[in-house]
């Protein structure tokens, strides 16, 4: 039987992210994919938000994406309003478009710079746990043991299901066909709204095929969709289906919302989709996932390194859930605000008004990029439990910015005074002290212009966990909690 530290089951982006950043650490873990290679059928997810941008940039790898992306500056839509995202407190300050398949493709050729192994066309079938180890099944009849599960494996998640994790929420209402196809005749290009939905038909590059977006008449709901199905949606609502033909991809989503009781039973932990579902509008589920993949990597390293407890994979949870919480209760409103009634179309005009005022878009838009998230690490300076900005540092060694500091993933211990004054020898090797100047406002995402504070210790997904004031008065204990008891 393999062993390995930590097995992921689900090689998607939020299994990828996650073994990525416990390659970083060193942890021996691997992936286990039911595909059989990462190609991905369907369409799915069309670009990154500020706040995941910002975690690939500070692991170093953000140009690998910009390269090949297209950037979007005018950005969001609630509802009819276009909410300008350029004007986000964030260096990467627009969505860059790129498609799930090329963002997978970049995540696994940096977890391959990790030598972590992956299980192709495999699937988890079973798994159970001891008191030091998981010991999982798997479909080609073998078994892996691992210290630590992750399910990372999507919607209908097997590792959830078999942990017993509810996944509560709300049953899907309506479902979408989203497909591309060529076609004989002309569309109507555009969007398009009715009584029962809402309907877009792009061209594509070649010019002689198309992408649909279509609302169904009636909610479907399980089985594969077919090209016929595709045909009904759209004589449904244009007359015609425009002679389509030689269908490239079809897919259905629906509204259905939900999300797991807990992140976390034990030796088995849930993660992206397999912990929370939504329907796309505001395009954040990918984004989502990669970002609890940031939270809980280094806290998991630290756990399988013997470092930390494993009480500090709890703080997964309390941090994570509430986050997806929030995003959950943004997409239903979404769709609440789709509804063609006159009562809900009143609604939509008043939230319309309220977001003619800059900082109710700005609130909405930060929200929507990710960059608002603030976990709760008790009560202080505004800076505690919120993202660090990407400060422009002077260094001894020149400017250096603060996300270049987090590339390897290890907390840092920023000290804008006096040089040299810190002293935590007894972390030395897990915690770097970083001597520096900055000059200028600390501004943040929402609550703009923040108090310049003498030191922040960062940890390696770049949330602040302590922030210095005359004294070092918690610093001991800040680094204790997070990064492990003295050596
Ligand atoms: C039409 C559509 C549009 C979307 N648009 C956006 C968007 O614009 N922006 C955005 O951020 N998100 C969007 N999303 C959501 C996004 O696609 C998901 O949130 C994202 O794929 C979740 O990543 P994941 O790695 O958690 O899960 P998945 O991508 O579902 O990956 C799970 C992986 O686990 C594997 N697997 C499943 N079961 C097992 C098993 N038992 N053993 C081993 N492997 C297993 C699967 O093969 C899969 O590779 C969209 C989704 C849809 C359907």
């Amino acid at each position: 039987m393999n062993e390995h530290a930590v097995v992921i089951a689900g090689g998607g982006p939020t299994g990828l992210m996650l073994a990525g950043e416990l390659g970083l650490a060193g942890i021996d873990v691997a992936i286990v994919e039911r595909r059989a290679n990462q190609e991905l059928v369907g369409i799915r997810a069309g670009g990154l938000h500020s706040r995941t941008l910002e975690v690939f940039d500070q692991r170093g790898i953000v140009d690998r994406f910009l390269s090949q992306g297209k950037i979007h500056r005018g950005g969001l839509t609630f509802r009819h309003t276009p909410v300008d995202i350029s004007l986000l407190c964030s260096r990467h300050n627009y969505f860059l478009h790129l498609w799930q398949n090329e963002i997978e493709a970049i995540l696994a050729g940096w977890v391959g710079e990790f030598r972590a192994p992956v299980y192709w066309g495999c699937e988890v079938v079973g798994f159970s746990q001891g008191d030091a180890a998981v010991d999982i099944a798997l479909s080609d009849g073998t078994s892996l043991r691992a210290e630590y599960l992750v399910g990372c494996d999507g919607a209908r998640s097997f590792v959830r299901k078999a942990a017993g994790i509810e996944f509560t929420g709300w049953d899907a209402t309506k479902s979408w066909l989203i497909a591309e196809a060529q076609i004989t005749e002309e569309p109507a290009w555009g969007f398009r709204e009715d009584a029962t939905g809402t309907y877009a038909i792009a061209k594509l590059e070649d010019g002689r095929a198309m992408r649909v977006v279509l609302t169904e008449q009636e909610l479907k709901t399980g089985g594969e969709p077919t090209l016929s199905d595709v045909r009904e949606a759209l004589i449904a609502v244009y007359g015609t289906d425009y002679g389509i033909h030689t269908p490239t991809s079809i897919s259905r989503f629906t509204d259905v919302t939900r999300q797991a009781k807990t992140y976390r039973d034990r030796r088995v932990l849930l993660a992206g989709d397999a912990a929370h579902v939504h329907p796309p509008m505001g395009g954040q589920g990918l984004n989502i996932g990669v970002q609890d993949a940031v939270n809980l990597g280094w806290k998991l390293a630290q756990v399988v390194r013997g470092v930390s407890p494993e009480s500090l994979l709890d703080t997964y949870h309390s941090e994570r859930h509430p986050v997806a919480a929030r995003v959950l209760r943004n997409t239903l409103a979404h769709v609440a605000l789709q509804r063609p009634d006159e009562r809900t179309k009143a609604l939509g005009d008043i939230v319309a008004e309220l977001l003619e005022s800059d900082e109710a878009r700005m609130r909405l838009a930060s929200e929507n990029a990710g960059l608002s998230v603030s976990y709760d690490l008790g009560k202080g300076h505004p800076l505690l439990g919120r993202r660090m900005p990407d400060l422009d540092l002077i260094t001894t060694k020149g400017t250096q910015r603060v996300f270049a500091l987090l590339h390897k993933a290890r907390p840092v211990l920023l000290n804008l005074g006096e040089p040299g004054r810190f002293d935590i020898t007894a972390w030395q090797g897990r915690v770097r002290v970083v001597d520096a100047e900055y000059v200028g406002a600390w501004e943040l995402p929402v609550i703009r212009t923040v108090t310049a504070p003498p030191a922040v210790l960062v940890r390696p997904d770049g949330y602040v966990a302590w922030v210095g004031g005359a004294t070092q008065q918690g610093l001991v204990e800040a680094l204790t909690n997070w990064f492990g008891a003295c050596a």
